[in-house]
């Protein structure tokens, strides 16, 4: 999956420096999402390496967790100018990326932070005051996860009580991993594909094959019919 050259969304693609794809531990248990890249993030390629990346690192410390432990990505992998809200268009071309890295990490706990991550996951307009802090089971993909919304770090900045709340809810995400993956769906099987027509032989002489022995002959085995 190539997402630097993306141009999907013709602003976002003229304006950003770069396109910061997600970063962290390729095995990590949790995945954070935030709202998309600001100013440093689009300086040097890496997501929360501002201001509210330097109070996630201090949060994911108090709970004995680092960086190196959990994996960082965003709704939106370009900066939207001047720090904008992201677009619903620019959110929606964005999603399949996301989508990816939720596949290629199997996360087992996704916390949204803020309101843009937490709507686009839960797929409902309800807001992270209302829903911070509650666990729910979703599938994201073709993924069951602990689906996780706290407040966006970069709100408690200057909200002591909403810091507080944040530093709360945080402190309950060591729990929510040592439950472990949810269940997951049962995997069904794809339907087995008929021959290609033009390697299948016709049906009565297929019949007279079958005849020949339980595994039947060698060339009818090369078309991977028995
Ligand atoms: N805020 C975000 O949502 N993401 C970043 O990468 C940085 C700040």
């Amino acid at each position: 999956m190539l997402t630097r050259g993306c141009v999907r969304c013709s602003e976002l693609a003229a304006t950003r420096k770069t396109v910061v794809f997600g970063a962290g531990n390729a095995d990590a248990d949790v995945m954070f999402v935030g709202e998309a890249p600001g100013a440093s993030e689009d300086e040097q390629g890496v997501p929360f390496v501002g201001r509210a990346g330097k109070l996630l690192d201090q949060l994911l410390g108090e709970i004995g967790m680092e960086r190196a432990d959990v994996f960082i990505c965003n709704t939106l992998e370009c900066r939207p100018p001047g720090n904008r809200d992201p677009l619903p268009i620019e959110i929606e071309n964005c999603h399949e990326y996301l989508l990816r890295q939720v596949e290629l990490i199997q996360p087992t706990v996704i916390c949204t932070l803020g309101n843009f991550s937490t709507k686009l996951l839960r797929g409902d307009p309800t807001g992270i005051t209302r829903l911070h802090g509650q666990p729910e089971v979703r599938m994201i993909g073709s993924r069951a996860v602990r689906l996780y919304p706290i407040y966006h770090p970069a709100a408690a900045l200057y909200t002591p009580r909403m810091l507080e709340t944040l530093r709360e809810d945080f402190a309950r995400l060591p729990e929510l991993l040592a439950l472990g993956a949810p269940e997951q769906p049962e995997y069904v099987e794809p339907p087995e594909l008929p021959p290609a027509p033009d390697q299948a032989p016709p049906a009565p002489e297929l019949e007279r094959q079958r005849g020949q022995g339980e595994s039947g002959p060698a060339e009818v085995d090369q078309l991977g019919l028995f």
